[in-house]
């Protein structure tokens, strides 16, 4: 563990959005966990714009363990916005995210930190006995996970669960929009971060209500084209939108071509009762549009990394001599 005296060892982030009776019990559980580590550790509990008495609740906790912070957002954002926040202020060298429903256990923390130690930077949670709905829960997030690596490449069996513990340079280099964040490993593997996941404890909800339906599935369906497109294409957009493009306006062309061709050659051949006319003109048009789309998309990427002054690349440590040893070095050299 590092002992830089201006850092922490761990931060907790845990998001709550009307959670008033879990928090009581959820914080007891986590100091009793916590109290067993031999850490410096800060708690911070997101208040996402509860309309119960929930901020009372974090209030009072804040007053008894000075290890704990609260932020309270305006207004309801979001689990993803909540967790933003908390990953935004957590000054822990070690950032561990999890649910305030007391669903996940804090009594897993030591486990995801001590596969930390192994060298890892971010290490999933997998809820082996998951305890929640079958048919609305269970099998939409089998598929989805199924989907997600598929699609991402990075191998976990269960994306959805938030108990994940991320070395701090890697989550705090990850923006988070919409429903992403599940999709950190995936992220994370992209910045070069080493992945993993452990087996950990899921207990059904007691108290409150789970905030998501069978809805939320299709807004992750769509988050994970967001993603694959931002993994694969986003500093060259063109790549894939000017392939299919190319592809349509050929297609299109070749189709007018012949049929054009067709018509001045052969002798009372027409056009008009021709619906493969209108397909061709129909290809050319999107295909030219998909073009269009692409060189766009091309200045766009150019305009998002340029102004947040965002590298196409990322570095892990470099290992070089300072200027005047540079300059030495090369002046010994000849
Ligand atoms: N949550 C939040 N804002 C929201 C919805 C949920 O901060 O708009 C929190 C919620 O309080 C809980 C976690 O996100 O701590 C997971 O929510 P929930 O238990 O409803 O989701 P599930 O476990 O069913 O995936
Ligand atoms: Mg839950």
């Amino acid at each position: 563990m590092p002992n830089d005296p201006n850092k922490l060892d761990l931060s907790l982030v845990i998001p709550m959005y009307e959670e008033e009776q879990n928090a009581p019990i959820l914080h007891e559980r986590i100091a009793t966990a916590l109290d067993a580590l031999d850490l410096t550790s800060e708690i911070i509990y997101i208040n996402d714009g509860s309309g119960d008495g929930t901020l009372e609740q974090l209030q009072k906790i804040h007053e008894t363990d000075d290890r704990v912070v609260v932020i309270d957002l305006r207004r309801n954002f979001g689990q993803t916005a909540a967790m933003s926040a908390g990953f935004d202020y957590a000054q822990g060298e070690i950032i561990i995210a999890m649910d305030g429903d007391l669903q996940n256990d804090p009594a897993d923390i030591a486990k995801l930190l001590a596969k930390i130690d192994e060298g890892y930077d971010v290490v999933s949670g997998w809820r082996v006995k998951r305890q929640d709905d079958l048919l609305l829960r269970k099998i939409p997030s089998q598929i989805a996970n199924w989907l997600i690596g598929r699609v991402t490449h990075v191998k976990l069996h269960d994306y959805g669960c938030s108990l994940k513990a991320y070395r701090a340079e890697v989550i705090k280099n990850i923006r988070l929009y919409g429903e992403m964040h599940r999709f950190i490993p995936a992220l994370a593997s992209w910045v070069g971060a080493k992945v993993t996941e452990i087996p950990v404890q899921h207990h059904a909800r007691q108290y409150g209500v789970a905030k998501y339906g069978i809805s939320r599935t299709i807004r992750v369906i769509l988050d994970l084209i967001t993603v694959k497109f931002i993994l694969s294409f986003s500093t060259r957009p063109l790549q894939i939108f000017g392939v299919w493009g190319l592809f349509c306006f050929l297609a299109g062309s070749g189709i007018l071509v012949w049929q054009v061709a067709k018509k001045l050659l052969v002798v009372g051949y027409g056009l008009a009762d021709k619906p493969i006319v209108l397909g061709g003109v129909l290809l050319v048009v999107l295909g030219a549009q998909m073009i269009g789309i692409g060189l766009l998309a091309e200045l766009q990427v150019r305009t998002y990394h340029e102004s947040q002054g965002k590298p196409i690349y990322v570095v892990r440590t470099t290992l070089a001599r300072r200027r005047e040893d540079r300059t030495q070095h090369r002046e010994t050299a000849q």
